[in-house]
């Protein structure tokens, strides 16, 4: 049967080796991602994160070390991954269904399928009436949440998430922390989540993976024990996340660098 585990095998990654002062962003990394697990990865501004994201997806192809997914490797197209950065913003010119979907119209699905399909997941991530608007008429929140089903829509095996929620006011961000759950809840796809945020990481995920500062390798680990469903109002008060949360701050501040910390 088909898995989507995903296994991370000695990833080392230096930038720009052709000239000769390389930034090493990843000095060692290993790491498995159980088939249906929800991990999360935190660590100071420029650890390499979004470099390990991009490494796990195939976006870049790492300087060692390789990545499978399902004992495969990450180019043989077996699986279908969702991304999700921090910057992804919709098309300007296209209404909001026609930008959900996207990923279909590329798949040569017919247009009457796939906008009904646009329609369908709109309207149970609360997008019902913002069908035929243009980007620019939504909140920022409303746009995130177009980008997040404009993912979802294709089904993906796998979805990677790099600081998703960054720019947005904490209410919307709870909104579309819950929205994640719920999504995850029905329907298991393995996610890969990457946050600054110690409490998004503990909301969000079943285990959570700590980077030391640059060149980075995996500084700690946390199962978080929290059950589930989670009631993202209650479970932040609940005195296993506080402890939690107490503890992945200890860890964290000895991999700030100094400009972190002024
Ligand atoms: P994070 O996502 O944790 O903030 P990044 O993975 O973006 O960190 O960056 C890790 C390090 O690699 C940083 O020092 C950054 O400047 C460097 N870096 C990132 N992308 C590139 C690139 N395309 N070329 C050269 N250096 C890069
Ligand atoms: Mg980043």
């Amino acid at each position: 049967m088909k898995s989507n585990k995903l296994s991370l095998k000695n990833i080392h990654h230096v930038y720009g080796q052709e000239r000769q002062a390389g930034t090493e962003a990843i000095r060692h990394i290993d790491l498995e991602v159980r088939d249906g697990e929800l991990l999360a990865i935190v660590g100071a501004s420029g650890c390499g994160k979004s470099t390990l994201l991009n490494i796990m997806c195939g976006m870049i192809e790492p300087t060692g070390g390789e990545v499978k997914i399902d004992g495969e490797r990450i180019s043989s197209g077996s699986h279908r991954i969702g991304y999700i950065s921090q910057t992804d913003t919709l098309l300007p010119w296209r209404k909001i269904d026609s930008n959900v979907a996207l990923g279909l119209e590329l798949e040569g699905i017919s247009k009457r399928e796939r906008l009904e399909r646009a329609r369908q997941m709109m309207a149970l991530s609360g997008l019902k009436g913002f069908e035929k608007m243009y980007p620019h008429e939504l909140s920022g929140g409303m746009r995130k949440r177009a980008v997040i089903i404009r993912a979802l829509i294709q089904n993906p095996d796998i979805i990677f998430m790099d600081e998703p929620f960054g720019p947005l006011d904490v209410f919307t961000r709870e909104a579309l922390q819950k929205e994640i759950l719920k999504m995850w809840g029905e329907r298991k796809n393995t996610i890969v989540y990457i946050t600054h945020d110690i409490a998004e990481a503990i909301t969000l995920a079943d285990r959570i993976v700590l980077l030391s500062r640059r060149p980075s390798v995996i500084k700690n680990e946390y199962i978080v024990d929290l059950e589930r469903p989670r009631v993202i109002e209650e479970c932040k008060y609940n005195p296993k996340f506080l402890q939690l949360e107490k503890q992945i701050w200890n860890d964290i501040k000895d991999e700030l660098c100094d400009a972190d910390m002024e």
